[in-house]
């Protein structure tokens, strides 16, 4: 590793021991990068892929493996990877003048930096003095919520976004009632838009789990544990357990007095460089220009954790040979036996339905695709069980191609 003035430096440290601090890892190995790597990570697991702790681990009722971890072992991690992985470790403040990181008695200096912390789920104020009212974004809440299905509850989630839609697809594969409490219109609005989340709604109500959308949380009841959810409209609903999916925060606490520009995250520039010399930033917890100078985004995706990763890993390696990042997001999710994918940006002048039935005027089917234009541009796409061109469509999206020859490939 050669930090900005060019000296010779002695560690990479990776703060965050998910996917994108992984990459990092491995980007910097990749860049040819030879020297120590300390990896720190909060939880007290080993990297492991947290998409099925929503799906087939929550929807299972025999003993599954809750979450795959990308190595197999400690050992192998550090074998393959040659990483001194600290895990149970928070970061705790970072000092960019002395170019250490704490992490409670620990204190790590490193010449280069990838912060990769990711994000922790929202809350809902006022409810954490009752019992029964879960979160779902680790391992261990994964444990506690599938260990509070076996009692067969009746289940309301609040929040009808990516862990909201896929909590309530798996509770009622388990044959159990539940019940989705949305502010917006329907589910999943801000990620596809409203004219693709009647297809979402839609495949909720097929299947038998009530969606109550348009309405807001006022309260939760109950003396010790959760008894039920009040509505803004007056109404109410019996709960033994509530599933709280209201989004997620970007894990900067830690960052607070390190000069670091935080605002939606950890601003980084197009290389994710964080601006200081070395410090470089991956995953959901950074917000940089996505291609667009003007426009910061943050992507909470499992696809964009690992790319990103991979581009600060070999940024920090390489900062003479600093590579710029950006991508056409792409997020998938299961649900009730469907798969929905979305790809690109949501804010669209136009959406249109190009495969199956337009939900304006009819019921939609089990198949679906919706491209969206902005001026005469394809910027994204939804799919619902349209594996084949969802792939075609984010390189179409990366081309830059026109929303009219978009159209003609689904088509044609
Ligand atoms: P999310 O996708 O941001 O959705 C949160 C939903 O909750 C939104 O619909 C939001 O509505 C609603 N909401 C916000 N405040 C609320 C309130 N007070 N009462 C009721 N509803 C409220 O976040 P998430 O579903 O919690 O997921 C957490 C993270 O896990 C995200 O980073 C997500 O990307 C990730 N995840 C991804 C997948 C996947 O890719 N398949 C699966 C599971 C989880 P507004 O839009 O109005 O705020």
């Amino acid at each position: 590793v050669v930090d900005g003035r060019n000296a010779v430096a002695e560690r990479l440290v990776i703060v965050g021991a998910s996917r994108a601090g992984l990459f990092a890892a491995e980007g910097a190995r990749r860049a040819g990068y030879e020297g120590p790597i300390t990896m720190l990570g909060a939880e007290p697991h080993l990297p492991y892929d947290r998409p099925p702790l929503s799906k087939e681990f929550l929807a299972a009722d025999e003993d599954t493996s809750p979450a795959p971890p990308y190595y197999r072992s400690i050992e192998t991690l550090r074998q393959q990877l040659r990483i001194d992985v600290r895990v149970g470790s928070p970061a705790t403040s970072l000092d960019t003048e002395a170019r250490t990181v704490i992490a409670g008695d620990q204190s790590i200096s490193y010449s280069a930096l990838v912060i990769a912390t990711g994000t922790t789920a929202r809350r809902l104020p006022g409810a954490s003095h009752l019992e029964g009212v879960l979160t779902l974004r680790t391992l261990d809440d994964g444990q506690r919520l599938r260990a509070a299905l076996d009692s067969s509850p009746r289940t309301v989630v609040i929040g009808a976004g990516l862990i909201g839609s896929e909590v309530a697809a798996a509770v009622c594969k388990r044959g159990l009632p539940v019940t989705i409490v949305e502010p917006m219109p329907v589910p999943l609005c801000r990620v596809v838009g409203e004219q693709s989340g009647k297809v979402c709604a839609d495949l909720h109500d097929r299947n038998g789990t009530t969606l109550r959308a348009g309405v807001s949380v006022s309260g939760l009841r109950g003396r010790r544990r959760v008894e039920e959810v009040v509505l803004s409209d007056g109404s109410r609903i019996s709960a033994d357990l509530v599933v709280v999916g209201i989004g997620v925060i970007p894990e900067v606490e830690w960052l607070r007095d390190s000069g670091l520009r935080l605002d939606n995250g950890l601003v980084c520039d197009a290389t994710l460089n964080a601006g200081l010399p070395g410090v470089y930033g991956a995953g959901d917890v950074v917000c940089w220009p996505n291609g667009q100078p003007d426009r910061l985004v943050r992507l909470e995706t499992w696809t964009s954790a690992a790319e990103q990763g991979r581009i600060a890993g070999h940024n920090a390696a390489r900062p003479g040979e600093a590579m710029t990042f950006s991508t056409v997001s792409y997020m998938w999710s299961d649900q009730y036996g469907s798969r929905l994918q979305f790809i690109g940006d949501a804010a669209a002048d136009e959406i249109v339905t190009v495969d199956g039935v337009d939900v304006s005027v009819a019921r939609p089917v089990d198949r679906h695709l919706a491209l969206y234009r902005r001026g005469d541009r394809l910027i994204g796409a939804f799919g619902l069980n349209q594996p084949r061109l969802i792939p075609k469509l984010r390189a179409m999206i990366g081309r830059g191609a026109a929303f009219d020859d978009a159209v003609r490939a689904c088509r044609g």
